[in-house]
């Protein structure tokens, strides 16, 4: 078996294709990002992990279920109440029965394999943990929540830092762990690494088992620059390049195998770095990077 560690973007876009070519994996998801909208907890990253495996996700937006419609969204908009973020109609019964099922008393991780199970998946969709952990972004007008910073200001606001709340008191969920502990090996997928990746490695013991495993990383970045998205602000809040060496700086001794795109290969005497093209452009991109990456493993 394998493990992933994603985000909501990147790393379902590699997965999409990596399901066609090997079946045995389990993905554990950030949660850092999540929030409550209208009464319901929407878990951004589990979702797009979720539709993704379901065959389901809109690969416009790389959010939501294709061909969803935002009747709900746009009449409780015309009630006066203006969501922040677009709710589609069906990806909304995802989420009122996520919210339901966690005030009844169940655990994130097991609501998670209920949608799945609902949904046909085969793979371990695992939340990193049960406990709520923010993305908190340090900007000079405040400090905002990630969705805040990132749906509602446009990503605009200059960054000077950046903070995980309840991070030092989350435990990672078991099954995340047991996961980890199961696989022959991980594979950090082309996710921003500073709040997509970050949280997960960021919770007590995670680094610890990763370090006992082979990692292979795929860079977000080419060039010098993230494919999309505010990696590259954050990279720089933290003192460091949105670039391949920055990956190696972020992630240090955790990294076995990097994967960067063909050219940007540099000489590291910390881990092994390949390259190949990791654009992914379509389902067939993804699938021969996920067979690129197999050889690899
Ligand atoms: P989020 O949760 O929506 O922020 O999504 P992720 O963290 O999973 O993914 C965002 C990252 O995906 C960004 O840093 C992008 O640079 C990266 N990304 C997007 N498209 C591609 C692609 O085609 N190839 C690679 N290698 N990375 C990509």
């Amino acid at each position: 078996m394998v493990t992933f560690l994603s985000g909501g973007t990147g790393t379902p876009k590699l997965i999409a294709g990596f399901k066609e070519v090997y079946e045995n994996f389990s993905v554990i998801v950030n949660t850092a990002e999540d929030v409550w909208v209208s009464g319901n907890r929407i878990c951004p990253d589990i979702d797009s992990v979720i539709y993704t495996l379901a065959g389901l996700i809109d690969e416009k937006r790389w959010w939501g279920i294709r061909g969803d419609t935002f009747k709900t969204h746009f009449r409780l908009k015309s009630l006066g109440m203006d969501e922040k973020m677009m709710v589609g109609d069906l990806d909304r019964a995802t989420h009122i029965f996520r919210s339901e099922m966690l005030r009844k008393g169940l655990s994130l991780t097991d609501v998670t394999e209920r949608i799945c199970q609902s949904l046909g998946i085969s793979q371990s969709v695992i939340p990193m943990t049960d406990d709520e952990v923010a993305t908190k972004i340090l900007t000079p007008c405040g400090e905002m929540h990630f969705q805040e910073f990132w749906v509602e200001k446009k990503g605009e606001p200059e960054v000077t830092g950046i903070r995980i709340e309840n991070i030092e008191r989350a435990r990672p969920s078991k099954k995340a762990v047991n996961a980890i502990r199961k696989s022959r090996s991980v594979i950090i997928g082309p996710s921003n690494p500073v709040t997509s990746i970050g949280p997960i490695i960021g919770l007590e013991g995670i680094r610890n088992e990763l370090e006992k495993k082979k990692v292979v990383v795929v860079s977000p970045f080419i060039g010098n620059k993230p494919f999309s998205g505010p990696a590259g602000k954050f990279m720089f809040a933290l003192g460091l390049s949105p670039s391949p060496r920055g990956l190696l700086e972020y992630y240090g001794k955790i990294i076995d195998v990097l994967i960067v795109h063909s050219g940007d290969s540099f000489e590291s005497d910390r881990c092994e770095i390949v390259e190949t093209d990791i654009i992914i452009k379509s389902r067939k991109d993804a699938e021969r990077l996920s067979r690129f990456i197999l050889e690899l493993l």
